[in-house]
């Protein structure tokens, strides 16, 4: 950062307020660049300003920009109602209800367009128009937060200083209200206006809080931090709906280790994940290690550029609790496989309440978790089988995390290396070679009474 900006950025004060107006930061002496935004981004910019409307960039590819970084997505704000911009934009929808917005498409990308917000206690004319605009709950969350303002109005209202700056494709100024680009500069999350009432109006602020800490690698500002720990368990009330989109966003941004010690020291993991958190404080450390093994290998893959896919994150985060509830039903007499589906189910509808895992990831989840008892029979034709399993891969995966987690041996894993790697008639031969030798550990013993075919589920 230089040293202009700098001394620009540390004439304004620490308060959150904007008594004296924004402090502008012309194109001259920052680095945001227009070649840097998507053109999506700016074209939405362009048509809103163009219909006679305030429209900047604003939040994570202002900051990100600053930072020198690349945004992950673009969001617009404006003075347009969502309405105003859904009838400006063919390829757009306006969606949420807690929070309405507007989503404009181009392709694959999306932008989203956000109206400036404003202050909820201001005087309304009519209260049952702002009944539907603006309520609270008992805790003081916000169950509607749609009450329009202006721009600096709406800069008090965003989560962080570093996410309230606003860029605009006018004059190609940055606008600043709140101390954002201070806090950039001494790398500080600080969360705007009073915490503990923000983090009331919407406990999901208390999850951003360490995201962007891990993700940026800040600090937290000392009062934005104090509460923590005594408002995490606020997070139960939030929509499992919400909750879902939220855990991918803290875990599969290649921080997710960190991320994940922050959520702990600040008792944040557990509203989330009850049912791991109770394994975490009563068992073993090898629960601690596979969570820990399992987000390392996460964060590895994403910096590698390979895909991560929620439901293997979603089955790193259950193992141990499907793993203890399998551990119950068999010790009841359950056999194994059924004792697996069972487990699965008890679990992920348990879960559900907390964060609602769609089918397409908890189907595949489950085949994750399947594939763990199936690989220990290296033998027969299932082991062909096995290997032709769509999440065979994925099941792969998972065993060798939980070999470096020290759950299981290191053999398991090579022979199904080998056996994935080999010719079909290799593949024979040391399935041939895997029976001889677990006859040899099991005999002597009865003969095995023939098995009915049965229906995989
Ligand atoms: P990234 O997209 O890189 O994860 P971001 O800061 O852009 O980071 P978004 O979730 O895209 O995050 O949100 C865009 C902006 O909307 C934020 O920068 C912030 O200004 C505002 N915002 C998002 N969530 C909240 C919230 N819960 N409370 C207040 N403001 C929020
Ligand atoms: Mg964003």
């Amino acid at each position: 950062m230089s040293g202009l900006w700098k001394k620009l950025t540390s004439k304004l004060g620490r308060s959150n307020q904007a008594p004296h107006g924004p402090t502008v930061i012309p194109r001259d002496e920052h680095c945001v660049s227009r070649r840097l935004i998507s053109d999506s981004a700016l074209k939405v910019i362009h048509r809103l300003n163009q219909a006679d409307h305030e429209a900047y960039l604003v939040g994570g590819g202002v900051r990100d920009l600053l930072l020198g970084g690349e945004p992950k997505d673009f969001d617009v704000a404006t003075d347009a109602t969502p309405e105003e911009v859904r009838a400006l934009f063919r390829n757009s929808r306006i969606i949420g209800r807690r929070f309405r917005i507007v989503h404009v498409r181009f392709g694959r990308e999306v932008i989203e367009v956000t109206t400036f917000r404003g202050n909820h206690d201001a005087p309304q004319t009519n209260s049952k128009a702002k009944a539907k605009h603006s309520a609270r709950n008992e805790s003081g969350m916000l169950l509607r937060d749609n009450v329009y303002g202006s721009m600096d109005e709406d800069a008090l209202r965003r989560d962080l200083s570093i996410n309230a700056l606003y860029y605009s494709s006018r004059d190609f100024a940055v606008y600043d209200f709140v101390g954002g680009l201070d806090d950039l500069n001494n790398r500080l999350v600080r969360i705007i206006g009073d915490p503990e009432t923000r983090y009331r109006e919407d406990p999901v602020r208390m999850l951003r809080v360490v995201r962007f800490a891990a993700k940026l690698d800040f600090d937290i500002e000392a009062n934005t931090e104090a509460p923590l720990s005594k408002l995490a368990p606020l997070l139960e009330d939030i929509a499992a709906a919400r909750m879902f989109d939220e855990v991918l966003k803290l875990f599969m941004n290649g921080r997710a280790l960190q991320t994940y010690a922050l959520m702990q020291r600040y008792g944040l993991f557990a509203p989330l994940f009850p049912a791991t958190q109770r394994l975490l404080d009563t068992q073993s450390p090898a629960t601690t290690e596979l969570i820990h093994q399992g987000l390392a290998n996460t964060d590895a893959r994403i910096q590698e550029g390979k895909p991560v896919t929620p439901a293997f994150l979603y089955a790193i985060l259950l193992w141990p609790v499907v793993k203890q509830l399998h551990q119950e039903l068999l010790d009841d007499g359950v056999p194994p496989i059924p004792a697996l589906h069972q487990a699965a189910e008890r679990c992920l509808h348990k879960q559900q309440q907390r964060v609602a895992i769609p089918k397409r990831f908890s189907l595949p989840m489950r085949d994750i978790w399947e594939l763990q008892l199936r690989f220990e029979k290296q033998s027969g034709k299932r082991a062909a089988q096995l290997v032709e399993n769509r999440y065979f891969r994925a099941g792969y995966d998972f065993l060798l995390l939980r070999e470096q987690a020290g759950e299981v041996e290191g053999q398991l894993s090579q022979w199904w290396q080998a056996f994935y790697e080999a010719q079909p008639d290799t593949r024979q031969g040391m399935q041939q070679h895997a029976q001889d030798d677990s006859d040899r550990e099991r005999r002597p013993r009865p003969r095995r009474r023939r098995r009915r075919p049965r229906k995989d589920t």
